[in-house]
């Protein structure tokens, strides 16, 4: 686990021996305000521990994100009714949804551990809510395009935009929805307006850090870059490709022909580039 000081009083930690899982904790004059909770009690342990070490029992507040459960149940065994939990309002859907029909799926294929508890959240919102601890504002805006219930939030005094998936730090890894069943209600479509809502937040915001959902790249312009890079490369590599007749043999294509300035390099997951080409080839002939 990797912890790094993101600016006065925000620590964000990513677990590079996993995804990259990202939670962001904020110390502020109230308490710690923490964001995502990881998919592990052995993950979360760090953060309850540096939690502790600053002298709090415990979270004073945590938001969620979005749904998926690498950003919402890693603090099952530590959770008190005591501290509210923020998120969207199809947050509490999804997770009833997933607890009733997969939940049982994925500690068989052991995604999570055995003895995982879903945590709902306590408050949900609809559009926006505006959350003030200490002299820290946190304003929660919907987003969608990962996921339906996917939000932003933007914290005031420090300018930082923490994102979700809705940018990756790897972008190949940015899953193109859907990633569950349960996400059929959105498309990759969706995602990219996200992604354009937020490229407006950039400059109109003057964002400082963009903290996404997974890894430590927190430059906004490059993280946006990168991720907008990937997202339009594959989209007109693809409509080209259909245009020429391609229909099929979208595993054998090299990421070299895709990308013509490989940021890349090294990094690409080249199974999940395959699975991207062929959702986005699904998408446009459908
Ligand atoms: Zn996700």
């Amino acid at each position: 686990m990797k912890m790094k000081n993101i600016v006065e009083n925000i620590y964000l930690f990513s677990d590079e021996n996993s995804r990259s899982e990202n939670v962001t904790v904020i110390l502020t004059e109230e308490g710690p305000v923490v964001i995502d909770a990881f998919n592990s009690s052995e993950q979360w342990k760090v953060v309850d521990a540096f939690i502790k070490e600053a002298g709090y029992e415990g979270p004073k507040a945590l938001i969620y994100t979005h749904w998926h459960l690498d950003h919402t149940v890693g603090h099952y065994l530590t959770f008190k009714e005591n501290y509210p939990i923020y998120a969207h309002e199809k947050a509490k859907q999804y997770l009833s949804v997933f607890k009733e029909r997969y939940l049982n799926r994925f500690i068989a294929h052991e995604i999570v551990e055995p003895t995982v508890n879903i945590i709902f959240p306590t408050h949900t919102f609809s559009n926006t809510y505006t959350l003030s601890k200490g002299s820290y504002t946190f304003e929660l805006v919907y987003i969608g395009g990962h996921t339906e219930d996917s939000i932003i939030i933007f914290e005031r005094k420090t300018r930082v935009l923490f994102v979700g998936d809705v940018l990756m730090s790897h972008p190949d890894r940015m899953v193109v929805p859907p990633s569950l069943p349960i996400d059929y209600g959105v498309d990759y479509m969706d995602l990219f307006k996200s992604m354009k809502k937020i490229k407006q937040r950039i400059q109109s915001d003057s964002v400082s850090h963009i903290i996404p959902g997974h890894g430590m790249k927190t430059d906004p312009r490059i993280l946006f870059q990168q991720n907008e890079e990937y997202f339009q490369s594959l989209h007109s590599f693809v409509q080209t490709e259909i245009q020429k007749g391609r229909r099929e043999d979208w595993e054998k294509v090299n990421p070299a022909h895709v990308f013509p300035q490989p940021w890349w390099e090294g990094a690409l997951d080249k199974q999940q580039f395959h699975v991207n080409l062929i959702k986005i080839y699904q998408y446009l002939t459908k």
